[in-house]
């Protein structure tokens, strides 16, 4: 469906069209129409799918008399509200009489005040500060009509709830509300509940959307070595345009720090910085000045930059779904990019995992690329380069003479130079051993045996034993072998290469709220089924050994048996 089949006036249609947007994207199908008939409107997409102009179109629409504030957006960080604030503004660039504010904590009170007083009608803004002028009277609400709440989720996350219930509270009863959010936790639905009229409920499922085409990767890499690793990468693939991201402002200073020592141009954006400063590097981010921006999630969420070639992880997201907001800052509007993943330790290759089931996605190993492959890559990179030069200054041919006089010819200048070249390109690239794979396949892997002091006379079952390990470790019930139960412990076989770690999530664990202990088997007692179940009738064995499904549950988690398994589906 086209923005031109809406009952939008030309001034907006021109704008739009502008901008260079001719088809809706589903959201916008979804949730413009009825925001336009005055419904109140949740709407839950996933990041990069056009929701400011699916809730910014009809603001600028709703605008008829000049003069009066009467429609107010809310958004979690001062960086999204000014991206909404230009969004919104080139939507309005034809419509007479619509004057945008943007408010937002940490930049002049004054200079707001003064904004808000010529004849605003569309504020944009944090919770926090909007609050603050409400309560100095600088933000009159008596005239609204229309509130957003643009990324929900992530301003509850904040901590902005108690703000905007005080805010919601305060606007006129009959105004419309329409709330956008990327997921829907109860805490959201209590707010709608009770804030919004008859909310209609847009959803839009498409995780994948957002993902599709970018390419994602991960590397394992040793314990302290990411920063190295992240050097290798970056010189290895140059991305013209790349973010890191971190989970800490210490994390991105030092990383920032760190970057810049060794010669990139890299600069760090957290919530701790000034406001003029934060707006300073987005910008030089933006106008591609500088390479890689370094960051946090809180000042990374939604950000809408094109051009955009790579996303780090350099600490892995601690939320499943900001694994899709990182990775969706590249590949937007339609071009690819490519997300790489670091991770040390066993920890954190099972959270990757956990991330990959959520997230739907492949993300494929890869080893570090080797300095000989790096030259390689270099060496066609210089290729291409010179191939590509075709302005040429005659003060170089004077250059070239002067060194053939000197006894240099002009094979030797080449190659003097395209050396220095390949040279200052691949120096100081940081070496690293052969990983060994971590993922051996299951076919003959190593076990050993695990000891935990439970057993039947807590009633305790294999799936118990296996639902807390998985909840423990982060593995999959695939990974683990043989479960014997026994009077007061039971044996679980696991895979040898996982044993330290294993031994060291699950101390402590809880087993059907028993606390209990894990060890590493030394004993060498089989299990005697006949003795172990003497009340057990015959058939029962029997139908076991034949595979009975529900009996034959556990063993679907038997490495060695899953052939078997395979063959059943
Ligand atoms: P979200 O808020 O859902 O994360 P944004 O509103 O930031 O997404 O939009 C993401 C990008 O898509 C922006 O660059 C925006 O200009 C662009 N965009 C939005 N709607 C359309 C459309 N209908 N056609 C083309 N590009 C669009
Ligand atoms: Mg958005």
């Amino acid at each position: 469906m086209y923005f031109k089949e809406l009952n939008l006036s030309q001034e907006i249609l021109k704008a739009v069209e502008e901008l260079g947007f001719t088809e809706m994207t589903e959201i916008q199908q979804k949730s413009i129409p009825l925001i336009l008939e005055g419904q109140d409107v949740i709407g839950h997409s996933n990041t990069g799918t056009g929701k400011t102009a699916a809730f910014g179109i009809p603001a600028v629409e709703s605008i008829s008399d000049t003069g009066n504030i009467s429609v107010l957006v809310m958004c979690p960080t001062r960086e999204l509200a000014m991206q909404a604030y230009e969004e919104i503004r080139k939507f309005a660039r034809y419509k007479k009489g619509v004057k945008a504010v943007c408010v937002y904590g940490g930049a002049s009170m004054d200079k707001q005040i003064h904004e808000l007083k010529r004849r605003a009608n569309i504020v944009i803004g944090t919770p926090g500060r909007i609050l603050d002028h409400i309560r100095r009277r600088t933000l009159k609400l008596n005239n609204i009509r229309y509130v957003v709440l643009d990324e929900a989720d992530e301003m509850l996350n904040m901590g902005f709830r108690e703000d905007i219930e005080a805010i919601l509270s305060e606007v006129p009863e009959d105004r419309q509300t329409v709330l956008f959010s990327a997921t829907m936790p109860p805490a959201i639905l209590a707010i709608t509940e009770t804030y919004q009229k008859n909310p209609v409920h847009v959803e839009i499922k498409s995780t994948q959307k957002t993902v599709e085409l970018i390419e994602q990767y991960y590397y394992e890499v040793a314990m302290g070595r990411k920063t190295d690793a992240l050097k290798l990468l970056l010189k290895a693939y140059a991305p013209k345009s790349s973010m890191v991201f971190c989970n800490t402002k210490k994390m991105v200073d030092d990383l920032t720090e760190e970057l810049v020592k060794s010669g990139f141009r890299a600069v760090g954006i957290h919530g701790d910085m000034k406001q003029s400063q934060r707006t300073q590097v987005m910008n030089s981010f933006r106008n591609k000045s500088v390479e890689i921006l370094v960051t946090t999630d809180v000042t990374a969420r939604g950000i809408d930059v094109t051009g955009v070639d790579a996303v780090f992880n350099y600490d892995l997201p601690q939320d499943n779904e900001y694994y899709i907001h990182r990775t969706g800052r590249t590949g937007r509007a339609g071009h690819t990019g490519t997300a790489y993943t670091l991770i040390s330790g066993r920890r954190q290759f099972y959270e990757l995992r956990e991330i990959e089931r959520y997230t739907k996605a492949d993300i494929i190993e890869k080893s570090l690329p080797e300095k000989s492959e790096i030259i390689s890559m270099k060496k066609y990179e210089i290729i291409s380069e010179i191939a590509s030069v075709n302005e040429t200054v005659r003060e170089a041919d004077d250059v070239l003479e002067k060194l053939a006089e000197s006894g240099i010819d002009y094979r030797e200048t080449a190659l003097r130079l395209i050396s220095e070249k390949l040279k200052s390109e691949t120096e100081n690239i940081p070496e690293f051993e052969k990983p060994r794979p971590l993922k051996k396949g299951r076919k003959g892997t190593q076990t050993v045996k695990v000891d935990i002091n439970i057993g039947r006379n807590k009633r305790i079952a294999p799936n118990f034993i296996l639902g807390a390990l998985v909840d423990a470790t982060g593995m999959s019930g695939r990974d683990f072998g043989k479960i014997d139960i026994f009077d007061t412990h039971t044996t679980v076989e696991i895979p040898e290469a996982e044993k330290d770690y294993i031994l060291d999530s699950t101390n402590p664990m809880k087993i059907n709220g028993n606390k209990v202990e894990v060890k590493l088997y030394k004993g060498t007692e089989v299990r005697n089924r006949r003795n172990d179940s003497p009340k057990k009738p015959e058939f029962d064995r029997k139908a076991r050994a034949y595979g009975n499904r529900k009996k034959n549950e556990v063993y679907d988690y038997i490495p060695n048996r899953s052939k078997r398994t395979k063959k059943r589906h």
